[in-house]
């Protein structure tokens, strides 16, 4: 049994309610997602049923009206059970264009299937393959023709698309060398999956690394109506880059939870496993990378806390949340590494979850931003030192 390592804060009920759900869905169930490249739909299902999913819409849109903090520590303590949010962790936050720039009408219509989870928005369409990191330089347009867009182009890496019934996309609605700065005239769109797919819309799956649906998109003569525009046209990428403040601190969270989890693994194992007739956890060069981890993940945490706390009170998050993330990826990964190390061999077998854990927290130095890009804005934005791109 792993030990389990107390974190400090005022969320117990919390954390006991959504560990109690994750409970049932032990290690050989996400053992079983993972091999057969499946989507863990019980646990989907069941989360949505609890309402834990719609924990950031408000009441009145049939949500649970949480904060950010509350829907951090949703996402830890999934992660931290040994479960993978990034299975559904958009629909938790996908919705946030919707919920702050739509129209009342769009929110009507679409919050509350999304908070009951009739209706699931889980995917977003941002990256293209040949612009990357540099979003504003993105290719796909969306041309205005009467009372539709027709949307050309491509996107990759749109993860859990087959799993949504909706997806937000961002495209150029005003050629790049017609604006006055390349974050203006890109506009967003919600874009009916059950009408797209099959109709100047294809989708093909991408076998990664991890067990995450994702995939390249084509759009050929995509027709969406006016009406799936979310807020003002041109002003889209505004509209996204404000959502991603909660992003960051739900990924960073979620690292949080991976790296309690291969602390807990690794700290029970080390006292278990003797070898040269004492627990290898006796050796300095065994216990001190998982000591040390363990106050990183700890120190994330505090940055995460931070951050939620600034954006639920309304006030500017933009640092503390990309710190939080940096923080926090960095600690679960170096966690992962201590994990396997001191697992040895046994960390690279299946049946331990430790390569699978391993695997999933990795993705979190490159998506949803990459780590270089995070030090880039506190560079730019924090130092006030010139822009190094
Ligand atoms: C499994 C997975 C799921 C994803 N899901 C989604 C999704 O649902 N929706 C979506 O829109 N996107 C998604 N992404 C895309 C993800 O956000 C990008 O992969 C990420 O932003 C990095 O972009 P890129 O891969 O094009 O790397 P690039 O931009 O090509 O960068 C490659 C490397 O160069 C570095 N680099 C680039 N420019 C600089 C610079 N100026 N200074 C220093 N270093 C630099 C980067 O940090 C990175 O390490 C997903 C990616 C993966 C792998």
């Amino acid at each position: 049994m792993p030990i389990e390592i107390p974190s400090h804060d005022d969320h117990n009920d919390l954390r006991e309610a959504v560990r109690a759900l994750c409970d049932e869905y032990d290690g050989a169930y996400w053992r079983q997602v993972d091999e057969e490249r499946g989507y863990p739909e019980a646990f989907v299902t069941a989360l949505t049923r609890a309402g834990w999913m719609a924990a950031l819409i408000p009441e009145e849109y049939g949500g649970s009206g949480l904060g950010l903090t509350e829907a951090s520590i949703i996402m830890e303590e999934i992660n931290h059970a040994g479960g993978n949010s990034g299975a559904c962790h958009g629909q938790m936050y996908n919705m946030s264009t919707l919920l702050r720039a739509g129209s009342e009408e769009q929110k009507r219509k679409y919050l509350p299937g999304i908070a009951s989870g009739d209706l699931r928005l889980q995917s977003m369409a941002v990256t293209e393959p040949t612009t990357g990191s540099d979003t504003t330089k993105l290719k796909t347009t969306a041309v205005r023709k009467g009372d539709r867009y027709v949307v050309n182009g491509q996107k990759v890496w749109t993860s859990r698309l087959q799993h949504s019934d909706l997806m937000i996309l961002l495209a150029r609605t005003t050629p790049l060398d017609q604006v006055a700065k390349k974050s203006e005239g890109l506009s967003v769109f919600v874009v009916d999956l059950r009408d797209a797919v099959g109709n100047g819309m294809t989708v093909h799956p991408i076998r990664n690394m991890v067990n995450h649906e994702t995939n390249s998109v084509f759009f050929d003569d995509l027709e969406i109506p006016v009406e799936n525009r979310i807020g003002e046209e041109g002003r889209g990428f505004r509209y996204i880059l404000e959502g991603l403040n909660a992003e960051r601190a739900l990924i960073a969270a979620e690292c949080i939870g991976d790296g309690h989890w291969f602390i807990e693994k690794a700290s029970a194992y080390a006292g278990e496993r003797v070898v040269f007739d004492q627990p290898i956890g006796k050796n300095q060069g065994i216990q001190f990378p998982i000591a040390r981890s363990y106050v990183d993940v700890e120190a994330a945490s505090l940055m995460r806390f931070k951050a939620c706390r600034l954006h639920d009170a309304g006030k500017p998050c933009g640092a503390e949340a990309n710190m939080a993330k940096l923080l926090a990826a960095d600690a679960s990964w170096a966690a992962a590494n201590a994990c396997m190390q001191t697992f040895g061999g046994f960390g690279f077998a299946a049946e331990y979850d430790v390569e699978r854990k391993f695997r999933e927290t990795r993705l979190y130095q490159v998506a949803p931003i990459s780590t270089n890009l995070i030090l880039a804005y506190v560079g730019e934005h924090v130092l006030r030192m010139p822009r190094s791109y």
